[in-house]
């Protein structure tokens, strides 16, 4: 039996299965909308867009969702091919009219001649005897299968996500106010004494940060989003609200720490950041989960010394969220390793939004027609924006002593944070310039990220590739 089921009609579903119909596998596309809805979904189209109807920057020469863009494009995606043709008029983003989106993919999908699309829902682990399956049935994945993989992957693998930290560009700290220590200086298991980065509060910097934590812009809960919080994992403004002191002895507490810039001054309070990831370009804010608006997140967190002028890969957010805590249970190709038969692809493997989702159900319908085919296809370099999205999925992310890796690993939109550092003398000053002005340089770093990244895809995907998605 040749044809490949997946499972989830969504973003991923829906270019996993064109990316296996392209490569002449037969596919069946299990989705179970109209017959059983979710609590975002309106419709019954494939690819629906439950919120917003962007895909975000379109900008491939210095921003990372732009280069995914372009990486997608290059390896024939139909998502981005449906988008393109959907375009509604956004500035710099690529934003669609959703129906017309989600009526084409569903048109091209129905009309392949390879492509079986089943409406059901599939209510329990996929069978063996049904051979490799892809699963991409989203944040919103129906319970009986979300059981059924919890059950498969061990109690704790199905994350159900509640509130997330904001994580900040390392190189947008101000390490002149900020100090690596971590606290009482102590050295875990692969530390080093400075683990952490610790930016400083006198008394009045406190008093005013907690009082625009309480006031500040909250996001109201939706009715699925009425999950209730895990324990210890408080949003700060709802700590605050406890009293002036209760962040002061919980997250913010000052022990153990000495400002390597001002030993003599103890920290009324401190706010501590932890590595994000392997390559130390990101790291998050300690228990900093939060569902403040994100204009209010930006605004209040750059009241802390050092992070004036922080630039967020991803502000804090609450919503409920399935996903597996892949860094540990997927293998390198999106393989769950416990059931070698089952791929998974889209936000429920630990991405976050449309064009990420849709970029690992691309993946996941690579390696899987590669293996068909009885080849191997190795994921693209970390230097992609598809390659360093994956890698943050399978096991870039760094993997923590402290939690066992459970509580680390959490959903991200693709950003250059994750992408490998450039070569020396990468980064190009202007023409006729002897230094950098204002901020040339941060834009001539990501123009150098952009054209190496789609440099990288195009090598990995090779020529043949290349003129059969032009084709
Ligand atoms: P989905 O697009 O949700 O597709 C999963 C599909 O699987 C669905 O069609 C579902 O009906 C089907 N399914 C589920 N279980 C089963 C089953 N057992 N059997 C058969 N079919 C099943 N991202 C953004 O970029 N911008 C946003 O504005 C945005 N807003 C969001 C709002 C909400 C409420 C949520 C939950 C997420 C949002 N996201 C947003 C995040 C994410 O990008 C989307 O959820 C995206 O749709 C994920 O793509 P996916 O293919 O993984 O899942």
């Amino acid at each position: 039996n040749k044809t490949v089921h997946v499972v989830g009609g969504g973003l991923a579903g829906s270019e996993a299965a064109w990316q296996l119909a392209h490569a002449g596998i037969p596919v069946i596309l299990h989705e179970m909308r109209p017959l059983r809805g979710t609590e975002a979904h309106k419709t019954d189209g494939l690819a629906e867009l439950v919120c917003s109807n962007s895909f975000r920057s379109d900008d491939a020469t210095a921003n990372a969702v732009g280069v995914l863009h372009a990486e997608m494009r290059l390896a024939g995606s139909l998502i981005m091919t449906m988008a393109d043709q959907h375009q509604v008029p956004a500035g710099g983003a690529l934003a669609v009219d959703r129906e017309g989106f989600s009526a084409a993919v569903s048109k091209a999908l129905e009309d392949h001649p390879l492509v079986t699309i089943e409406r059901g829902e599939v209510d329990g682990l996929p069978p063996e005897d049904w051979g490799t399956t892809i699963v991409a049935t989203g944040p919103l994945t129906a319970p009986k299968l979300a059981e059924a993989i919890g059950a498969a992957t061990g109690q704790d693998a199905l994350a159900f996500f509640d509130a997330i930290a904001p994580i900040v560009h390392f190189d947008s700290i101000d390490m002149d106010k900020a100090w690596f220590q971590s606290r009482y200086d102590k050295v875990g298991p692969g530390g080093t004494g400075k683990d952490y980065i610790n930016c400083p509060l006198d008394r009045e910097t406190y008093e005013r940060f907690v009082a625009a934590l309480v006031e500040g812009d909250r996001a109201a809960f939706k009715e699925w989003e009425g999950t209730p919080y895990f324990d210890g994992c408080l949003p700060i403004e709802v700590m605050a609200e406890r009293g002036p002191e209760t962040l002061r002895h919980g997250p913010m507490k000052p022990m153990g720490l000495t400002n390597a810039h001002q030993p003599d001054i103890k920290p009324y309070a401190v706010v501590q950041l932890r590595q994000d990831n392997a390559l130390g370009t990101l790291y998050n804010m300690v228990g900093f989960q939060t569902k403040l608006k994100y204009g209010a997140q930006a605004e209040i967190f750059r009241m802390i010394p050092g992070l004036e002028s922080a630039e967020f890969a991803r502000l804090g957010g609450l919503h409920r969220n399935t996903y597996l805590n892949s860094p540990v249970l997927l293998d390198a190709t999106l393989t769950l390793k416990a059931r070698p038969h089952l791929r998974f692809a889209g936000q429920i493997t630990g991405c976050e939004g449309y064009v990420e989702s849709a970029a690992v159900g691309l993946m996941a319908g690579r390696f899987t027609a590669a293996e068909r085919r009885g080849q191997s296809l190795p994921p693209p370099p970390q230097s992609t924006a598809t390659g360093a999205l994956i890698a943050h999925i399978t096991g870039g992310h760094l993997a923590r002593q402290d939690d066992g890796g459970k509580r680390s690993f959490q959903p991200m939109n693709v950003n250059f944070g994750l992408f490998p550092p450039l070569e020396p003398g990468a980064i190009q000053k202007p023409e006729g310039q002897k230094r950098f002005r204002g901020k040339e340089k941060a834009l001539a770093k990501k123009n150098a990220l952009s054209r190496r990244a789609l440099a990288d895809f195009a090598a990995w995907l090779g020529e043949k590739d290349l003129r059969q998605a032009a084709e």
